[in-house]
């Protein structure tokens, strides 16, 4: 299928599920999840008009990058090892897997820029996902006030892997009431306006919940 298929289609779940909750789809940006994908595919998202691409592995986001550059915003959604940071901190729009402080501070030593990053939370409680317990976010989000090349843009989780969609809205939804606790510190270090969360087979739930910006892979540009 054609990437400007698909994100059409996704395009116009995306209005349907704003109207029914009462949200304006411009607050909804959709990254678009390129690594299964050649830098063909990629560059033909960049062509449906898709303005945001991301990418889980330095790599990958290298190979990626050197082809595609500033044609979109790039998004480093996964993993981040401290050592790797130098390789992909010039190109990245944002980091969405900020969770610990030796990563902030490798950020922050190599930025030569504010770097929009959202903190990474484990709403599943599964201990094969990575981020911070919701508990320890705020202590997390105070401390990095240190750090001037940071910006804590918002917050970021992956759901279970699991059918029930109660358990998927709940861990989500977890994750907004977090955002709302944190933006009412006024923080300036960390407006925390946004959500990421929403991946192929959750966004509709994910948007319902109030995500802005869902990451999107196999739905959108496929798996190979
Ligand atoms: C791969 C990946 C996605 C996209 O997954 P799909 O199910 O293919 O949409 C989203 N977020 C992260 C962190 C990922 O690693």
């Amino acid at each position: 299928m054609a990437v400007k298929q698909n994100y059409d289609s996704i395009n116009q779940t995306i209005q349907d599920v704003c109207h029914n909750v009462n949200r304006n789809p411009d607050d909804v940006r959709v990254i678009a999840v390129t690594k299964y994908v050649s830098n063909e595919r990629a560059l033909e998202a960049i062509e449906a008009g898709i303005t945001d691409l991301g990418e889980n592995r330095s790599d990958g986001f290298l190979e990626k990058f050197n082809a595609i550059g500033n044609a979109a915003n790039w998004h480093f959604i996964g993993t981040l090892q401290s050592r790797k940071v130098k390789d992909v901190i010039d190109g990245v729009t944002s980091i969405h897997s900020l969770d610990r402080q030796s990563l902030a501070k490798e950020i922050d030593k190599r930025a030569n820029r504010t770097i929009t990053c959202f903190v990474q939370v484990n709403t599943s409680g599964e201990a094969s996902k990575h981020g911070l317990s919701p508990e320890d976010v705020r202590s997390f989000i105070e401390s990095l006030k240190a750090y001037a090349n940071i910006e804590v843009a918002g917050l970021m989780t992956m759901a279970p892997l699991v059918d029930d969609e109660a358990v998927i809205r709940d861990s989500f939804r977890q994750l907004r009431l977090l955002r709302d606790d944190i933006q009412q510190l006024n923080l300036s270090h960390a407006p925390c306006h946004y959500l990421s969360m929403g991946m192929s087979h959750d966004y509709h739930i994910a948007i319902e919940e109030g995500a802005t910006h869902v990451r999107i892979g196999s739905k959108l540009v496929g798996q190979d």
